[in-house]
């Protein structure tokens, strides 16, 4: 099969197109013909050489969407010709955290697509079981595959972990990202206010076409001085930051006292310095948010059947193209997601 593979870690041409024999089905496992592969900024961190861990060489990809083609041993609920979409990993389900409903901090789940397993840059994956969702037949594989790390990822942060409420003011940061365009339709859902940031006026129209109930353009670290003037000197309940260390400071001071910060965004990779002095005077809370778990993104996908949330998807690309998406997301030049279809160049790359 042609795959995507990353032998070192290093720039865009890292990611070369290879022939890689087809896995195989394994007991409690099934494989997937991957029809799409959304591109994530995580991809870039990995393939930068951000993640120690990484096994080399790897098969990029966290973000798939496809149908089953092989069912290993005491696979059950699936069957081939299943269509499905992935969790980032496959919780243990009896541990207690993932009994307690927090399956990203089950400490089982050791498999994590495109860091310690191989992923959806190729036309086949190999994945157990437990990380399948049922993907519903109104909506096509492209834009399904990317949902679990975006709008999956707002919910659970905005839902479960700042317990967002009916008619609270929302601040998303980085809004024009993948993330930040599905969260604010994830937070219109929510029945919040929502203010998105981002440092590019040419954005705003499209952000406010998905939602946005305002727009704030300007410098990552200054965002907060518009947000205070939009809110009338209050500043918001919860702050999804979406970009990491050029905004978290900005989305502290953007909130109101006792206000929550929700991380969910490291662009950089930069350590953040933070004044303890502001956390401790405005009483405020700072939390992080990973991934998504099985409800949260089920629900996306009944939002996306029931035309409540929009999938933004820019382009489909061949898997041959892998390394001028990366290009496109480094640059910004990215409103939404770019997704890979590993089969769109199958007669022309052997
Ligand atoms: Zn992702
Ligand atoms: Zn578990």
């Amino acid at each position: 099969m042609q795959a995507i593979v990353l032998r070192e870690p290093g720039g865009p041409d890292q990611l070369r197109l290879e022939s890689l024999p087809e896995p195989q089905a394994r007991p409690g496992g099934v494989v997937v013909r991957v029809h799409a592969e959304g591109v994530c900024f995580r991809d870039i961190v990995e393939r930068r050489g951000g993640f120690a861990f990484i096994k080399r060489p790897v098969v990029p990809g966290h973000e798939w969407a496809g149908e089953i083609v092989a069912v290993g041993d005491g696979v059950e609920g699936f069957a081939v010709g299943d269509r499905v979409v992935n969790l980032h990993r496959a919780a243990c389900g009896r541990c207690e955290s993932c009994t307690a409903g927090h399956q990203m901090r089950c400490r089982r789940a050791l498999e994590v697509f495109g860091l310690s397993v191989d992923g959806g840059y190729a036309q086949y994956v190999q994945a157990p079981v437990g990380c399948l969702v049922p993907l519903p037949a109104a909506i096509p594989y492209a834009q399904a595959c990317f949902l679990n790390c975006t709008a999956g990822v707002a919910l659970r942060a905005l839902r479960s972990v700042a317990a967002l409420q009916p008619g609270e003011r929302v601040l998303v940061t980085g809004a024009s990202g993948g993330v930040g365009m599905h969260a604010i339709q994830v937070a219109r859902a929510l029945d919040a206010h929502v203010i998105a940031t981002t440092s590019s006026a040419a954005k705003r129209e499209a952000l406010l076409e998905i939602g946005a109930h305002e727009v704030v353009v300007g410098e990552p670290g200054e965002l907060h001085r518009a947000v205070k003037r939009a809110t009338a000197g209050q500043g918001v309940d919860v702050a999804l930051d979406c970009v990491g260390t050029p905004t978290l400071n900005a989305s502290l001071r953007a909130l109101r006292a006792g206000g929550r910060l929700v991380v969910v965004g490291n662009v950089t990779g930069e350590r953040w310095a933070v004044n303890p002095g502001f956390l401790i005077l405005a009483e405020l809370q700072v939390f992080g948010s990973a991934g998504c778990n099985r409800d949260d993104l089920q629900q996306v996908l009944a939002w996306v059947e029931q035309g409540r949330l929009r999938p933004v998807l820019q382009q489909v690309l061949p898997l041959s193209a892998a390394a001028h998406a990366h290009r496109m997301l480094e640059s910004q030049a990215v409103t939404g997601r770019l997704v890979l279809d590993p089969w769109a160049d199958a007669a022309t790359v052997k």
